[in-house]
């Protein structure tokens, strides 16, 4: 008789993880509130206006810029740090999309890296590697809320006079030697998109500790406006990348459950340290000790699939979802994104220009990363120990079973 749940044996999971997004009472009024207000737009707006600063403090940085998505929040600071057309910009190959492509947007051209075997952030050593007269900043991601390596990064980009931007999209409330990321270089960029840490459906956030950095920031969100002057005058190149009251009004709220949530994401992620650490073939995400909280936008884990009878990284993913546990798919390489291979990304550089090198390199981390992990998504890490223990029993279920699903 089969055991696996994918072949329609019963499942591990028997009570169900917690749902995403969370909101109560708190949420509908706020939104209520918004509504009878009849101000729906940031501009003459309160809420939003709050929740950057709400958001800003939490993380211990001076402003925060709400904007409309976490891709803008990476264009919109790229843009306000002064990047454009003839720059280089040296990203992890191993990210979303938008990590790339919003140094594409501003005509300047992304210079890919591979990542950490251990961590799956950026290498530090190939950074250092990849900087040329062209090279304006570094943009790292902090990979399923644990921050790449700021002591280096820091260090790298003062010595080389670069510009630090942290794509912080999987890390609020993230923390390294005891400070929240997002403000270890000029600006850190956040993402409230429906599977990000809070959210409201979509929005996005820049904090930074620099006031011309603010300055330039929040002109270039509201259309090239500068505070104080007429409406009309518009004095730098900008667009409209504004967070609306609704949205503001909603992270308002769900800001107040992060510290908490935090909290429990990190102590389940150290658990599952424990539990699949034990488990021969399963390799999770190694946690540095320098990270005092991870967020945890995701716990990520290696499959050795000869550990698993040879079945493959997708198989193993369709028997957890059976078996109960969700799963968040991994990023495939940028380098082989349509948008880099089919020329596509010509349209945003100057004629003339035809990529980088880097983007023909090989990259032997990140093919393992995106093709050989798992991700359980961080709502699931808001369970408890119970439910990280299915978890464990789920991988050992399959890991146990294997020979079926041959
Ligand atoms: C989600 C994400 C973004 C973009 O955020 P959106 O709000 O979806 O535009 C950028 N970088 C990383 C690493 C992300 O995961």
């Amino acid at each position: 008789m089969a055991q696996l749940a994918i072949n329609g044996g019963a499942a591990t999971k028997t009570k169900p993880f917690p749902e995403w997004p969370m909101y109560d009472a708190r949420e509908r009024e706020a939104l209520l509130g918004v509504l009878d207000s009849r101000v729906w737009w940031r501009t003459p707006g309160t809420r939003t206006l709050q929740f950057e600063r709400d958001f800003a403090a939490y993380h211990q940085a001076k402003h925060g810029i709400a904007v409309t998505n976490g891709t803008h929040a990476l264009e919109v600071a790229l843009l306000a740090l002064g990047i454009g057309p003839g720059d280089e910009v040296i990203v992890p190959d191993y990210t979303f999309v938008a990590t790339a492509s919003s140094v594409l947007m501003t005509g300047a051209i992304p210079v890919l890296v591979d990542v950490r075997a251990d961590n799956y952030c950026i290498d530090c050593d190939l950074v250092e590697a990849a900087i040329s007269p062209r090279t304006k900043a570094i943009l790292p991601v902090h990979m399923g809320g644990h921050a790449a390596d700021l002591d280096r990064l820091t260090e790298i980009t003062s010595r080389h006079g670069l510009t630090l931007i942290e794509d912080c999209a999987h890390a609020h409330g993230s923390q390294w030697r005891g400070r929240p990321v997002g403000t270890f270089g000029r600006a850190g960029t956040f993402s409230f998109q429906q599977s990000k840490l809070m959210t409201a459906g979509e929005g996005g956030m820049i904090i930074t500790n620099d006031d011309e950095a603010e300055r330039l920031l929040r002109s270039v969100h509201d259309c090239g406006r500068l505070p104080g002057k007429w409406f009309y005058s518009h004095f730098i190149y900008g667009s409209n990348y504004r967070l609306s009251e609704w949205q503001g009004a909603v992270l308002g709220v769900q800001l107040t459950r992060l510290d908490e949530q935090t909290r429990r994401r990190h102590e389940n992620g150290r658990l599952l340290d424990r539990l699949l650490g034990e488990i021969p073939g399963i390799t999770p995400q190694l946690f540095d000790t320098r990270m005092t909280r991870n967020g945890h936008y995701a716990y990520i884990f290696h499959v050795d699939k000869a550990a698993f009878g040879g079945i493959s990284t997708e198989k193993f993913i369709a028997a957890m979802n059976a078996e109960g546990i969700p799963n968040q798919a991994a990023y495939p390489p940028v380098h082989d994104l349509d948008v880099f291979t089919s020329g596509a990304f010509r349209s945003r550089l100057c004629p003339g220009t035809d990529g980088h090198p880097s983007w023909q390199g090989e990259f032997p981390v990140t093919a393992r990363a995106a093709w050989e992990t798992y991700w359980v998504p961080q709502y699931a890490l808001l369970g408890d120990e119970q439910d990280m223990h299915e978890i464990a029993a789920a991988v050992r279920k399959i890991q146990a079973n294997a020979v079926e699903m041959r």
